[in-house]
C-alpha cells in the first residue's frame, strides 16, 4: 500500500484559523508517529512479542502528507516525526521530501525526526537533502552487551556508525537517554561527557507508565532529581533557557560547555508552557500526552477528500485541551497510568 508520494501532491491546508486551547496556548508542534513498528524491542517500552496493528488502520503516506498539511495551515511550525521507527516505515522518505515544500515555503520552520539510528548510515544525506538539520537519536548505553539487553534485537555498532554519519552530513545530533534505574544510572555521567565531547545535546528521560510491557515499571523508575543531584556533586551545571519547543529543561555543564536536558513528566509539570500535540499513525489526535482522550482524524480524513471536516473536527478537539496531566506509575495496582504504548503515540 505505501508506494511513494509523487511529487506534485501539494494540498496547502492555507486559510484556516490558528489552533489556541482554552488556556490560551497556541498549538505550534505536531509530532506525528508514522508507523507503530519497529526494528528493536525496548524493554521500557514494547513487549517482546508486540501486536502490531493491521495496516489498514493506519494512515497510509498519502493521508499522513494531507493530515501534516492540515496542521501546518492551521499554524504547526514545528514537525516532528515519530513512531514507532519512523525509519523503517517503506517508502518514507517519499512522505519527508512532500513535507519538505512546506520549509521551502516558509510554512514550517522545522522539519525533525526522532529515530533509534539504526537507519541512519543509509538515509542521513537525503534527510539532510529533505532540509532536515537536527535528529533526536535515543541511546541509553555505549556499552554493546547492555545495548542488546535493553533494545533485545538493536546492534550498538550500527547506531554509532549511523550517529557519526549523520554528524559527517551535517546533521545536529541530540541523544535522548532514558535513565532506568540500576541498568544505566552508573552511565549517566559518561554519556554526557561522550556526547558533548562529541558535540551532542543530551536529554536524559524519566520512564513514563505508556502501555503494558513484559516487565514492573516501579523497578525502572529512577527520579530525575535524584539524578540531577549527583550530576551536581561533580559538574556546576547552570539553568538556561534554551528552548527546543520540546518539554526539556536546559542546563548547561560548565566542565564539558555542553547542554544537558530533563524531561521529568513524572517529578515536575511541564504542561503550563505545553504548546504540542500528538497524533498517533492510526489518525487519532491526542491533545495531552498524559491523558487518555482524544479526537479520531482518521474518519473526516477519509470521508472527504476536501478538509473542511477535518479542519472542523481539529478545532473541536483543541478545544478540548486539557490544562495538564497527572502521570503516577500505580504501585497498588501497578497498571500503567495510560494504557497506550509510546510507540503508538509516539515519544
Ligand atoms: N523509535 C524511535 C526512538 O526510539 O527514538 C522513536 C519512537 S520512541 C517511542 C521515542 C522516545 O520515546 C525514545 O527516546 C524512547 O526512549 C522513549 N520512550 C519509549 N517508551 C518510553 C517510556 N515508557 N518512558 C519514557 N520514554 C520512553
Ligand atoms: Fe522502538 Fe523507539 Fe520503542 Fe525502542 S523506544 S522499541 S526504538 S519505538
Amino acid at each position: 500500500m505505501d508506494k511513494p508520494l509523487s511529487s506534485n501532491t501539494s494540498l496547502s491546508g492555507q486559510g484556516t484559523a490558528p489552533m489556541i486551547d482554552p488556556f490560551g496556548r497556541a498549538v505550534t508542534y505536531l509530532r506525528v508517529s508514522v508507523t507503530d513498528r519497529c526494528d528493536f524491542r525496548c524493554v521500557y517500552c514494547m513487549a517482546e512479542n508486540m501486536t502490531f496493528l493491521p495496516k489498514r488502520e493506519v494512515l497510509t503516506l498519502e493521508e499522513l502528507d494531507r493530515l501534516c498539511s492540515a496542521f501546518i495551515g492551521k499554524g504547526v511550525k514545528k514537525l516532528r516525526l515519530t513512531g514507532g521507527e519512523p525509519l523503517v516505515r517503506k517508502n518514507i522518505m517519499s512522505l519527508i521530501r512532500n513535507l519538505s515544500r512546506h520549509l521551502e515555503t516558509g510554512a514550517l520552520e522545522e522539519l525533525t525526526v526522532t529515530t533509534n539510528g539504526s537507519q541512519l548510515s543509509k538515509l542521513s544525506s537525503e534527510l539532510y537533502d529533505c532540509g532536515i538539520r537536527r535528529l533526536n537519536v535515543s541511546l541509553d548505553t555505549l556499552d554493546a552487551d547492555r545495548f542488546k539487553a535493553i533494545t533485545r534485537w538493536g546492534e550498538l555498532d550500527k547506531v554509532m556508525e549511523g550517529i557519526q554519519t549523520a554528524t559527517d552530513a551535517g546533521l545536529k545530533i541530540k541523544i535522548n537517554m532514558v535513565a532506568l534505574k540500576g541498568v544505566n544510572e552508573h552511565e549517566i555521567i559518561p554519556m554526557m561527557e561522550w556526547a558533548h565531547a562529541h558535540g551532542h545535546d543530551m536529554t536524559l528521560i524519566e520512564t513514563m507508565p505508556l502501555g503494558e510491557i513484559d516487565g514492573d515499571r516501579t523497578d525502572q523508575y529512577l527520579p530525575l532529581s535524584l539524578v540531577r543531584s549527583r550530576i551536581g556533586e561533580q559538574f556546576s551545571m547552570e539553568d538556561i533557557p534554551y528552548k527546543t519547543g520540546g518539554p526539556a529543561r536546559y542546563v548547561e555543564v560548565k566542565e564539558t560547555g555542553g547542554r544537558l536536558g530533563f524531561i521529568t513528566p513524572m517529578t515536575h509539570n511541564f504542561c503550563e508552557s505545553c504548546n504540542r500535540v500528538r497524533i498517533t499513525c492510526t489518525g487519532q489526535l491526542y491533545m495531552c500526552l498524559g491523558q487518555d482522550d482524544m479526537a479520531d482524524l482518521r474518519a473526516p480524513l477519509r470521508a472527504s477528500e476536501g478538509n473542511d471536516l477535518l479542519n472542523a473536527a481539529i478545532d473541536e478537539a483543541i478545544g478540548r485541551k486539557p490544562k495538564g496531566h497527572d502521570f503516577v506509575i500505580d504501585r497498588r495496582t501497578r497498571q500503567p497510568a495510560v494504557s497506550r504504548h509510546m510507540s503508538v503515540t509516539g515519544g
